[in-house]
């Protein structure tokens, strides 16, 4: 049977701590979907469609990657591919308060998926969404910490 993970979040943007994440999923997993949650409630910074495309390019040499956009609950979501893991990575304590949480939620939906934590690689760990975002509001350059180009 295929191992398939889903790799959940709002991805905006799309980071170097997130590639990396996916990189090293792929010695655990055969195929991993990256999914971005639409949040109807929540304005992105980052278009989605951009994002899409962007997260497709960076992994275009890895066939076993895809790219969804979804708007449903994740462990539906995670059903609904017949991806038995949830991959997510974690930072700090802070993380893992959070994390903790939502994958006691998952199990609860779906009782047969399993969440796969991984520890961020130490160079990577201070980069967040956010604060890319606020750089980026204020026309600080934000390249360093993206996989790909921004256009
Ligand atoms: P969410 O909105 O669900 O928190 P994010 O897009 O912020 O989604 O993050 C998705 C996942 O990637 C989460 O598991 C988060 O902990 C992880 N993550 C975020 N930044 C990094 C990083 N620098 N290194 C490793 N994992 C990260």
């Amino acid at each position: 049977m295929k191992r398939i993970a889903l790799f959940p979040g709002s991805f905006d943007p799309f980071t170097k701590g997130h590639e990396d994440i996916v990189l090293r999923g792929l010695q655990l997993f055969d195929e991993i979907v990256i999914g971005i949650g639409r949040n109807a409630n929540k304005q992105r910074y980052f278009g989605l469609d951009q994002m899409v495309q962007l997260i497709e390019h960076t992994f275009e040499k890895h066939p076993n990657v895809r790219v969804e956009a979804y708007d449903d609950l994740t462990a539906n979501v995670a059903r609904k591919l017949g991806a038995r893991f949830l991959l997510r990575g974690l930072r700090n304590t802070t993380d893992f308060e959070y994390e903790n949480g939502i994958s006691q939620v998952n199990r609860y939906i779906y009782g047969d998926v399993e969440t796969v934590f991984l520890i961020t690689s130490p160079h990577l760990a201070p980069i967040s969404s956010s604060i890319i975002r606020d750089l980026h509001r204020y026309g600080q350059r934000i390249d360093d910490f993206l996989p790909y180009q921004l256009h």
